[in-house]
């Protein structure tokens, strides 16, 4: 996809589908491509996906030996059903047959939502102690505590209840520390199993939520691009002298761009914003959104870091969720969220490569001085946190990035020699902030904060915008917008302008969408009378009337959410 190139949001899924997903081939290509030597193992055993495979589930745990010394199945209070029946019953039902069998209902240690924090992880290791194998049934969090809960060497099914985000393949947990956010390297599921019937059952804007955290795959991968580009990555050290086996999973900083490993979900982004649309009510949909998370995850998981699908958009809805964790407030779901900074982060790139082809890498990096930007942290999560213990988490973390970036004397050299071709790539990696925005529209998800399920204030959205790249070690365009001189005050508002002009320019394009579908299908009521025309014009009405009247569904959608109500 380049920059320049309309995206067919919500218009019919492209010939060429279904997504695949063979693991043994995925294997193959990744040994043979020339990242192979700095890649982590393809971790995940098996996906058993598709119609019935909830049925396998007896078998898939029964492969693993220790299964006899009892199943432990790790969920959270949450009813969850498939096919009107409730999915604990069935699960129960298909286990406790063969299994010694204990049901651990994880609930919030504070709050009203359950978080993956010290105190529940510490629940979920104690309860999955001495089980010869662990089960997950659940959405993202559930799996995050799941793989931090379940030690190496016992084995892990992950049995996915919605289509919500990329974390159901991947060795990574998002775990609370001191409050913040940490991508934690912990362990991949043996098996993950996806059923169809399952994800149909899961509440539609948790379903929405996936194609928003996809989203990320437009920005992620520029911005790790960029990390590479920037030389920010550290040096890793050479396979060769520790064996052959790569050091294990680094969640801190950015590896070393893959192109092979980017395209393993970027290569579906085409069909990802196809598929957005029309999500709700088609099974086979979600299904291959099921997929496209899955490669995401792996992505992330061989990459040993989730830079392939987290840039600056997750770390801006990072902090989001961390202000809503501290307050005691329900956040909405972590893919509507990352869609929403989806486009800002869009924008953000967009912003960066009008100031650069303006100039603004031929002035010196401006660096931040270190004292300063930890005042500017310890201010920055006053508000949220007054103890301080969330801001010194930060800038231990951005400290690092600070550090690998004064080691230069100049950080943008790499970036200046060879800027017309990294603007190649970047082009190609990127879609314009319209594009995401009419993408969202079309899958019923919001483009704004302030539209969001649980609405975040302007305020707060410019102080995630703002803060994001304090947060973390990883590089993204915000870091690099600070070095060109171009995160000022002003910058961040035009930024935040460009955003909300791409949302409203979204929604307009859906109403449009609308008023010409009912103009269509006017001329085609009167063809159909037969008052003018031969049977061929009126042919060619009806068609148009049909197509039209899809797009009318993509704007109703659209309409729903500029709306600001619930999905
Ligand atoms: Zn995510």
């Amino acid at each position: 996809m380049t920059a320049g190139g309309r995206v067919p949001a919500g218009g019919p899924v492209p010939a060429g589908g279904p997504v695949p997903l063979d693991l043994a081939a995925l294997r193959s290509e990744l040994a043979s491509s020339p990242a192979a030597d700095r890649l982590q193992p393809l971790g995940l055993g098996r996906v058993i996906d598709g119609p019935g495979a909830l049925d396998q589930l007896a078998a898939a745990v029964a492969q693993f030996p220790g299964s006899r010394d009892g199943v432990v199945v790790l969920a959270a209070a949450t009813p969850m059903s498939m096919s009107g029946r409730d999915l604990r019953s069935a699960v129960e039902a298909t286990l406790g047959r063969r299994f010694r069998l204990g049901w651990v209902t994880l609930r919030p240690a504070s709050g009203r939502q359950l978080h993956a924090d010290e105190a529940t992880v510490a629940a979920a290791v104690a309860a999955a102690s001495g089980a010869g194998c662990v089960v997950t049934v659940g959405s993202g969090t559930i799996t995050d505590i799941g793989k931090a809960a379940a030690r190496p060497g016992i084995p892990l099914i992950t049995v996915q209840t919605a289509a919500s985000v990329n974390g159901y393949a991947d060795p990574f947990s998002v775990l609370l520390r001191r409050g913040v956010k940490r991508t934690t390297p912990t362990r991949w599921p043996d098996t993950l199993a996806i059923d169809p019937e399952i994800l149909s059952a899961a509440p539609p804007e948790l379903n929405r939520a996936g194609v928003g955290d996809l989203m990320a795959m437009f920005t992620a991968s520029a911005d790790w691009y960029l990390a590479s580009a920037i030389g920010s990555a550290p040096s890793r050290p050479d396979p060769a002298a520790r064996g052959s086996v790569p050091g294990p999973p680094t969640a801190g900083a950015d590896p070393p761009y893959s192109t092979e490993v980017a395209g393993i979900s970027r290569a579906h982004g085409e069909r990802l914003l196809a598929l957005a649309a029309g999500l709700d009510s088609d099974p086979g949909r979600l299904a291959e959104l099921a997929r496209i998370l899955t490669l995401s995850g792996i992505a992330m998981g061989v990459a040993g870091s989730t830079a392939p699908a987290s840039g600056m958009e997750h770390a801006v809805s990072h902090l989001l969720e961390m202000a809503a964790a501290a307050r005691g407030d329900h956040a909405s779901f972590h893919g509507t969220h990352v869609g929403v900074a989806s486009v800002v982060a869009a924008a953000t790139w967009a912003h960066v490569r009008r100031r650069i082809a303006g100039g603004a890498l031929s002035r010196a990096a401006g660096l931040p001085d270190p004292d300063a930007t930890r005042d500017h942290i310890t201010q920055a999560f006053a508000p949220i946190d007054p103890t301080g213990a969330m801001a010194a988490e930060c800038f231990s973390d951005y400290a690092a990035k600070l550090r690998r970036l004064a080691s230069s004397p100049d950080p943008l050299a790499g970036l200046r020699a060879a800027w017309p071709e990294h603007d190649v790539v970047l082009d190609q990696l990127l879609i314009e902030p319209d594009d995401l925005a009419r993408a969202l529209l079309s899958a019923g998800l919001p483009v704004r904060f302030r539209d969001l399920p649980e609405p975040v204030s302007d305020a707060d959205a410019r102080w995630a915008v703002a803060s994001c790249m304090l947060m973390r070690q990883r590089l993204s365009v915000a870091d690099l917008a600070g070095l060109i001189g171009g995160w000022q005050d002003s910058d961040i508002d035009e930024v935040l302008a460009d955003a909300e002009t791409a949302a409203a320019g979204a929604a307009a394009a859906g109403a449009a969408a609308g008023g010409a579908a009912a103009a269509a299908a006017d001329a085609a009521a009167a063809a159909a009378t037969g008052a003018t025309g031969a049977a061929a014009g009126a042919a060619m009405d009806a068609d148009a009337a049909r197509v039209a009247a899809a797009d009318a569904d993509a704007g109703a959608d659209a309409g729903a959410d500029a709306g600001g109500g619930r999905p």
